[in-house]
């Protein structure tokens, strides 16, 4: 490699080479790959490499990289004007499609990440509790706000500590820790906090420490919890809205959370997200009421485009039920790949998002997750990598299936897995 290579220069102007951790590859080991360009569920290397893209933007490109009808819309859109800072026609017509898909929720505000929508979403609910405190679940991201940069404090039952550098303490007091999946946590916090916690916020799919399903009752349990205590449940559907069904998690488990946070698939591989909930707590949102919340370029045209046109394209094609099958498809030849030459694995998949966890044990949250064998996820992912099969650069992310991935594409990807798991074994 070059002195003067772009992954030499980066290393120079940008922390890390990267604008994002994961990229970087440090889960890996390894130079990481620097992209060109992309084609359905292809991404190609600036050395011209082609390889099946598994990560898919981390979740946006569900329908594949430049569907026509998006670039289409993108490119009509571009004679227009790029930002007006005012209001559009387009803007609405999302929200509309938007809350029509999603059950329950009935006004939302669009921002650029999905970092934003849950910062605003947890502000919405303390505002309109009146309360400071949030139960958060460990192992489960909501972005890089400070109040979710969080780790369990010492001992049970006390506040959290910070995560990361940078995040006070006074932040950290305010939000509590449970593990994924342990209803009895939560209902010990809300006993030794009455009346203090605004809101619970959990990923209905846990797509961030790898792919962990809730487990039957969990979702549920934490509605009743929310229910009793008068606190805001937050379905975190960054990830798994649009991608789990047709109407996010919330319709996948029929369980009604009271605010909604999406991103990812909604901005159709743009800068967008979107927080959304019942009218009594949207009312609160400025300038209708005191919760201050604005952006100069939120809901920009653009992204609002290419975010209306792939999610009108989505329910055109009506992908879901086809997820469905490609996903049982793969996990069945994995694990099959997997026995065969006598590796050990544990496959977890909810719909089109899954992980192969190189662990003995079940995988139920984050403790099981983090014992996986991350040196032999390694091997496997470079293994693959080689054999032209882009999966996520880390043991702790989803891996994504999306409708691009043809038959074809599968049986290529069963192939390198079977040679991939030997050389773990
Ligand atoms: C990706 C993700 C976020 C953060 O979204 P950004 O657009 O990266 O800020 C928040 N929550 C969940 C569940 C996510 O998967």
């Amino acid at each position: 490699m070059s002195e003067n290579s772009w992954w030499n220069r980066a290393l120079k102007v940008l922390p890390g080479g990267v604008d994002s951790p994961v990229r970087a590859f440090g889960g890996v080991g390894g130079q990481p790959v620097f992209v060109k360009r992309a084609d359905g569920p292809y991404l190609f290397a600036d050395d011209g490499t082609q390889y099946v893209d598994f990560i898919g933007s981390w979740g946006p490109m569900i329908l594949g990289h430049n569907p026509p009808e998006v670039t289409e819309a993108l490119h009509e859109q571009l004679s227009r004007g790029l930002s007006f800072g005012m209001g559009t026609d387009i803007e609405v017509e999302l929200a509309e499609l938007i809350l029509s898909k999603i059950p329950g929720m009935e006004k939302l505000r669009l921002v650029n990440s999905g970092t934003e929508a849950t910062m605003s979403a947890i502000r919405v609910a303390r505002g309109a509790t009146g309360r400071n405190k949030i139960i958060k679940f460990r192992g489960c991201y909501h972005g890089h706000g400070d109040s979710f940069l969080i780790q369990a404090g010492s001992g049970a039952l006390t506040h959290g500590a910070p995560s990361s550098l940078g995040v006070t303490p006074g932040v950290a007091q305010d939000t509590l820790i449970a593990d994924y999946n342990h209803l009895e946590q939560v209902e010990a916090l809300f006993a030794a906090h009455a009346n203090e916690i605004a809101a619970v916020i959990v990923e209905p799919v846990a797509g961030n420490m790898g792919c962990v399903p809730p487990k039957a009752g969990f979702l549920e349990g934490l509605r009743d919890i929310c229910t009793k205590n008068g606190s805001v449940l937050i379905f975190d559907e960054v990830m798994t809205g649009f991608r789990v069904s047709d109407g996010g998690a919330a319709k996948r488990f029929g369980v009604h959370p009271d605010m909604i946070t999406l991103g990812k698939i909604v901005g159709g591989g743009m800068p967008l997200a979107a927080y959304s909930g019942k009218e009594s707590l949207m009312q609160n949102v400025s300038p209708l009421g005191k919760v201050y919340q604005a952006g100069t370029l939120s809901g920009n045209p653009m992204a609002v485009t290419a975010g209306l046109a792939q999610l009108k394209l989505l329910y055109k094609l009506n992908p879901w039920e086809d997820l469905e099958q490609k996903g049982v498809k793969l996990e069945t030849g994995l694990r099959k790949a997997a026995e065969d030459v006598g590796t050990t694995v544990q496959i977890n998949r909810v719909g089109s998002m899954f992980t192969v966890f190189f662990s003995k044990a079940p995988v139920i949250d984050t403790e099981t997750a983090l014992a996986a064998d991350t040196k032999r996820f390694a091997t496997f992912f470079h293994e693959m990598l080689n054999l032209g099969i882009f999966f996520p650069p880390s043991q702790f992310e989803t891996t994504f299936i999306g409708a691009r991935h043809s038959d074809e594409i599968l049986d290529k990807t069963l192939a390198a897995a079977k040679i991939a798991f030997e050389k773990v074994k």
